[in-house]
This record gives structure tokens, sequence and C-alpha cells, in this order.
């Protein structure tokens, strides 16, 4: 907390605000512009860690995707599982791997959600769990494809993700230490008539590589780039624009890097000393969480459905999802949808069950369905999730209580005789069938009655005798559960 409420200062003095306020198109990157100190010290020396370069290096992730107060604008932990896989993909060659620490989580607010300033995040932030690197997915990220803060949070925008996205890659570049590879030239405007020698207090890079330890972002093998806005690049990978540096010698920007602003699909890498700056950033500013033992399981099978299968119809009221047990997965995940791409749903959820009971749908209507597995000792989830299931909604409603819709449910009288006639009034939203038992409390059945109700009050009885003075179980079952009532007896 004393940390956060440090950088938080130190980035109102810094006056990086300003950038957060401009709500107009996306920014790309809204990391505070500049080197961390980290990497200051790193780059001078004095930070070393024992590093044989080969090691896989586990670093745990907190991911939390925020939503509206009403858990609207939310995004699909699907898309999540393969964007996490994606950032495992641009790490490949660093031998760093990320894994989920806990489940992803949900939170809902609008105001996180959609945050225009960095103050508002640091309120998010007080969500953080320590020793993870915390992610937050938002839809808004103060007007930026994402930012991070090191140490305290990253902040990806969900309209920036997606499967061609970099934008993960990039801002974990910045968590583990790294800078742009034109730093210095973060808002400031290049000019090929008058390219200075130092632009915002850093060297401006040489092409001849001469001054390339202490220009930039000082990694001798990351060349110039002065770019600070989203370009492309050419079928080279290099820029279509000549520049020149301050010696007049030009040159195009490779935009192969994960931490240039080149399009998504020109970046594919990090280079040799930016990895090795940020395996000592893991080792040594995360040494206390980064691990080197991590076992990963290897997910055999996809999810088996039972039901519902292709052309299923099934009454709308009473939908019901169902999956075989799969001892490699801890969790699982269904989305039900009214489009095959699954950007309509209507109903989702991480869930340890093997079945779901959907809320109410539509009537007379196709819906899309899948369901993937999930472990959280996967690091990279495989893409699970291709094969789904179309089923049709029937034209009219079960006919079958749903214990939601049953109100005002009273018992009566209560205490009761010995014997004589139990009543039970209620509400109900639905005609349908339902039944009444009652029960000693060890669970044993005395009688049970079934019973059709109609839409509205309704009175039901059930006869009893010989009931010896105690307390009894009154269970009214529905369709989709059950409710329970004590009764004394005297
Ligand atoms: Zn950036």
């Amino acid at each position: 907390m004393k940390n956060i409420l440090f950088v938080f200062s130190f980035m109102l003095l810094s006056g990086i605000f300003l950038k957060a306020q401009n709500t107009a198109p996306n920014e790309f990157c809204g990391t505070k512009p500049g080197k961390s100190e980290w990497l200051k010290k790193y780059q001078a020396g004095k930070l070393h860690a024992a590093d044989r370069g080969s090691e896989k290096l586990y670093v745990p992730l907190t991911v939390t995707i925020v939503t509206n107060d009403d858990g609207s604008k939310s995004y699909s932990l699907n898309n999540v599982f393969d964007e996490l896989c994606q950032l495992n993909r641009d790490y490949d060659a660093s031998g760093i791997y990320f894994y989920l620490n806990t489940p992803v989580r949900w939170i809902a607010n609008t105001a996180w959600n959609n945050h225009k300033d960095y103050g508002t995040a640091f309120d998010m932030f007080q969500n953080n769990v320590e020793k993870t690197v915390n992610v937050y997915y938002c839809s808004d990220a103060a007007g930026n494809c994402g930012y991070d803060i090191m140490g305290v949070g990253m902040v990806l925008s969900k309209g920036c993700m997606g499967p061609l996205s970099h934008t993960w890659a990039h801002e974990m570049g910045h968590e583990l230490s790294l800078p742009h590879t034109f730093v210095g030239w973060e808002g400031a405007k290049y000019d090929a008539t008058a390219v200075p020698d130092t632009i915002n207090g850093y060297q401006v890079e040489l092409v001849s590589r001469s001054n390339c330890n202490t220009a930039s972002d000082g990694f001798c093998d990351t060349p110039p780039d002065y770019l600070n806005y989203r370009w492309d690049c050419q079928a080279d990978g290099k820029s279509a624009t000549q520049l020149k540096d301050p010696q007049g010698q030009g040159f195009r920007v490779d935009g192969s890097f994960f931490m240039s602003y080149s399009k998504f699909d020109c970046m594919t890498r990090f280079s040799a000393e930016q990895i090795a700056a940020m395996r000592t950033n893991c080792l040594t500013d995360k040494g206390s969480f980064v691990t080197k033992n991590f076992n990963i399981t290897t997910l055999k099978d996809s999810v088996r459905v039972l039901i519902p299968l292709n052309g299923s119809l099934l009454k709308p009221d009473n939908a019901v999802l169902s999956w075989i047990k799969n001892d490699d997965y801890t969790h699982y995940y269904y989305e039900v949808a009214r489009d095959k791409n699954f950007n309509y749903l209507v109903q989702s959820k991480l869930t340890t069950d093997t079945f779901a009971l959907l809320n109410p749908l539509l009537v007379s209507k196709d819906y899309f369905w899948r369901i993937s597995g999930f472990n959280l000792s996967s690091a990279c989830q495989p893409q699970k999730t291709a094969r789904f299931f179309k089923f049709t909604t029937d034209n009219s409603f079960s006919n079958v209580v749903d214990v939601n819709f049953l109100a005002a449910v009273k018992v009566f009288p209560n205490p009761l005789g010995s014997e004589g006639l139990l009543r039970v009034a209620l509400q109900a939203q639905r005609s349908g069938k339902i039944a009444l038992s009652l029960h000693h409390m060890n669970g044993s059945v005395i009688s049970r009655k079934d019973f059709q109700i109609s839409d509205g009050e309704n009175e039901l009885t059930i006869q009893h005798e010989n009931l010896s003075a105690g307390m009894y179980l009154l269970r009214i079952d529905a369709a989709t559960g059950s409710i329970q009532r004590k009764i004394v007896v005297f």
C-alpha cells in the first residue's frame, strides 16, 4: 500500500495524468515514459543474478476481468486463456513462463472498468494479490491499449486484445523492466532536418552503435528507433519511413520488437539483451515469487459433453448442460451464446461442477454452447474450445415449476397437532407439478403427495396422523430444487 501511494504521488508529480485524460482514440501504451529505476541500476552493473539462461522461470499471475456494476461489458474467459497462451508463445525464447496463480476473477465496478485516469486504477489495485503479477482486463485502460505500473499492476484494454494482439507481451515487457525501443522519443516529434543528440534526457542512438550502451534503451542489440506512433512495417519487417540519426546516417526502423510501436503483425521478438534484463528482473525484483520449479499438467483430452448435443430441442425454462468429469481439470468454463462465434453470450460460468442449470432462455430460438476444461497448473491452455454444440428451445415452457418461481410459501398451522390437515399456501408464477413431503429430521419420509398447481394462489393439504411431539421437515420439490420448512408438532 505504501508502495502504491508512493508510485501514485510520483505519477502525479511527473504529469503522467495529462496523457490519461485524453480519451480520444486509443493510444497504444500508457506506461510511464522513460526507463525504470530498476533498469538504470541493472544497466549500471549494480544488479546481478545467478542465471544460467536455460532454466525456465515461472511467473504467477492474478488475472481479473473487470465488468460494469451489472456484470455487463465482461470478457470471454476462453479469450483470456487463448491470450495467456499467446503471451507464453511470445515469451518462449526467453524461458519465462506465465501461469495463473488462482482462477481468473471477476470484479463488477463500472468506474474501474471504464477508467479515464490512473487515480481510479489505484483504487482497483487495492484488490491486488501479493506476490503475483496483477493483470486487469478493462473496457477502457485510461485511453490506452494497455499500461503497466511496475510492481503495482497492469491494465489491458479488452478492445486491444484478441488472437493477433501482442499488447500483453508488450506490457509484460514493461513489468519485467523494459522500456520502449524508442525511449526518449515518447511525446517528442522527430524532425529529419534537425535531429538532436539528446531527447528528453536520453542520448539519441546512433546507427554506428558507438553509443548503444548508453543511448536510448541501453541495449546494443535493439537498433535505433525514433518512432513513437503506431506504424506498419514493410515486407522486410522495417519501416517504410527513412530516418536519419544525429550524424546524418540514414536507417529504417526494425519493427520486429514487442517493445516498439510497430503493428502487431510486425512484432515477433525480444532481443537477447532484453531477455537477459527481464530474467534478471524476475530473479531479483520478483525473486520472492518467481519459481524455477513448476509442474505443468499436460491436458490430454478436451471435455466430453453429455447433453445437449447438436440438434437437441430443450425446454426454455428447463435447460441443463452436462459433461463428463475429467481428472485433468480443476475447473470447467461454459458459455451459451446466440451466435456461433460466441460474441453474444447469454450465460457463462467458471465452475467445478459437471452440470449447469441454465436460467430461463427465450422460446423457439437457436443457442450455441461450448465447454472448456481448465487446470491451474497448465500455464498455457491449448485450444480446447473449437467445438461447439447447437440446440434449439421449444416453443412452450416445460410443465414443471422452477422452485425460484414459488413465492409466499406459508405452512399452517404450525405448531401442528398430532393429527389433522397440514396446509400449504403458495404463490406460483406458472402452472406445473410439485410434490409435498413430510420428513423426520433425519430425512426419512413420512408421507408424500404430488400436486398440479396453477398460476397464482394455491392451497394444498396433506393429511397426517400419529405424529409424536417434536420437529419435522416439510419439503416442497419442484423441477429445479426444493424448499424446506420446519414444522413443530406438540
Ligand atoms: Zn509501452
